[in-house]
């Protein structure tokens, strides 16, 4: 991973502060999994040894999840299909339109 781009320490999602760690390659191994969200400990894990564009890409996966759980919609089949289609676009609308970004981030705050 990058030691230019700052990583968040932690998100805050529906109130509640999740801490951001990297998933250990041995987590990722045992599981499958390249990143996961956990509702009860509050984190959010990736693996660090990917693409940071894919390591971002994951970030807003699994922050999705987050939402999804704040927003109390339940666990559905769909919910997977769900946040992977809108991350993946999320992911593309923030990188390809900074001027929305800031937008978004600077709105009321001056
Ligand atoms: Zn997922």
């Amino acid at each position: 991973m990058s030691d230019l781009i700052p990583i968040p320490v932690s998100i805050k999602i529906g109130g509640f502060d999740y801490a951001v760690s990297e998933l250990s390659h041995k987590e990722a191994e045992t599981h499958g999994i390249d990143a996961r969200v956990d509702f009860y400990d509050l984190t959010i894990k990736v693996r660090g040894d990917m693409h940071m564009q894919h390591f971002a890409e994951r970030m807003l996966h699994e922050t999705l999840h987050g939402i999804w759980d704040a927003a109390h919609l339940g666990e559905t089949e769909d919910e997977e299909t769900v946040v992977t289609r809108l991350s993946k676009g999320l992911f593309q609308v923030l990188r390809d339109n900074p001027q929305l970004v800031t937008l978004v981030t600077q709105a009321g705050t001056s």
